[in-house]
């Protein structure tokens, strides 16, 4: 098994020479880097390789992961090969999922609750542009907030998952980039965690990088999977994190949900007024209001993936996109075209977010009754081999 694992580290290795984005961290043999560099191969041998491994693997989890991993290769190798699936069938055979079709009249009834708890002038966008701009972390404030944040949510999962005790983060903040926040994996239990300071960041966003990006999300995530398997077991396929493959729906999936289960919603709520409000600055006379308005903002999730759907296959313009956007998401059109460069550079990825969050979700509310044990089963989650098609069990 070991010799089958190492085979298709390698093959990930060689088709990050055709598709740069998607080996997203890797702290494997250097050797096995060098050699893909040195004697690339074809992304039709890489196709071909990858699908007579598959027929090699047998049913344990270790090789069903492998399996799915595998499936992912042959998808973005085609992709490389220009080769362009429709939205649903492109997620379908890189992430293992197909994200639910959404009736603008779904995305419409929450606009429609939302209209009176945003005041003033303009389109509805743009009320809810000025509005949010009160609950803005002024940019002096925002490594305070964010500290704060990650300190709670530290705190909060070393109550609950063993995490191994020479990990560390770094904070960086950057500009210019399509993401808002990144998390680069850099082994041996570190991550460097950016944060992009060209976007405004809202004092509800602490609390939400803080989990997805460190604690309990992908730091937590990356340091368990080298810990229990890369390390633990000497599972050599753990040591390589593809970005467009299952692997990421589990890790933005666990990342997304992470926040809910740090910090649930009335913690949360009394943590941002007593503490974050107060760092950044920001009367928290509104912040229930907001947290309200937000909530009613969660159920509108699902439009991107509906937007970048009908984008991506080619039923709707660009400018048709931007106008729906602004339209059913409350996106400025700035944002619109921000969200829509995300979706030309990382396709279906984006469905990853919230399908592999509701599937967590559900997931673990299934096998866990009390808090206690929805940590217990998310750190298992963590910690051991998984494919999205695990979760619905
Ligand atoms: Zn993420």
């Amino acid at each position: 098994m070991n010799a089958l694992a190492e085979q298709y580290v390698k093959l990930s290795l060689h088709l990050g020479q055709h598709d740069p984005l998607f080996v997203d961290a890797y702290y494997g043999p250097a050797e096995w880097q060098e050699q893909a560099k040195s004697s690339p191969k074809s992304l039709e041998a890489i196709i071909g390789e990858a699908q007579e491994l598959q027929t090699k693997l047998d049913q344990t989890p270790r090789a069903i992961f492998i399996h799915r991993q595998l499936g992912s290769i042959v998808a973005r190798a085609k992709m490389a090969q220009g080769h362009v699936f429709p939205f649903d069938e492109e997620s379908k055979a890189i992430y293992d999922v197909v994200a639910p079709h959404r009736p603008d009249s779904f995305y419409a009834d929450t606009i429609r609750q939302l209209e009176p708890m945003l005041p003033g002038s303009g389109t509805l966008a743009e009320r809810y542009d000025a509005y949010r701009n009160q609950f803005v972390i002024p940019a002096d404030k925002v490594d305070d907030a964010f500290r704060l944040a990650i300190e709670r949510a530290i705190a909060k999962t070393k109550h609950h998952i063993e995490l191994p005790s020479h990990e560390s983060f770094r904070l960086e903040y950057v500009r210019n980039e399509v993401w808002s926040a990144y998390n680069w994996y850099q082994g041996n239990a570190v991550s460097l965690i950016q944060i992009n300071l060209d976007l405004p960041i809202t004092v509800d966003r602490a609390v939400g990088l803080a989990c997805h990006e460190g604690y309990p999300g992908h730091h937590v995530y990356n340091a368990l999977l080298e810990t229990h398997l890369a390390r633990g077991k000497g599972w050599v396929e753990y040591t390589l994190c593809p970005l467009y493959s299952s692997l990421a729906l589990i890790s933005e999936g666990t990342a997304e949900y992470g926040v809910e289960l740090c910090m649930p919603h009335d913690e949360r709520l009394a943590f941002e007024k007593d503490v974050l409000y107060p760092a950044a600055g920001l009367d928290p006379v509104k912040a229930e209001e907001f947290r309200r308005v937000l909530n009613l903002m969660g159920n509108l999730g699902y439009a991107g993936n509906d937007a970048g759907r009908e984008y991506l296959d080619g039923r709707r313009s660009k400018q048709e996109t931007i106008d729906w956007l602004v339209e059913y998401t409350l996106s400025s059109p700035q944002r619109a075209e921000q969200r829509i460069r995300f979706m030309e550079a990382h396709r279906s990825y984006i469905v990853t977010y919230n399908v592999g969050e509701d599937m967590v979700r559900d997931y673990v509310h299934r096998h866990a009754s009390n808090e206690v044990e929805r940590w217990k089963v998310f750190a298992n989650l963590l910690s051991t081999p998984q494919v999205p098609s695990n979760l619905l069990i």
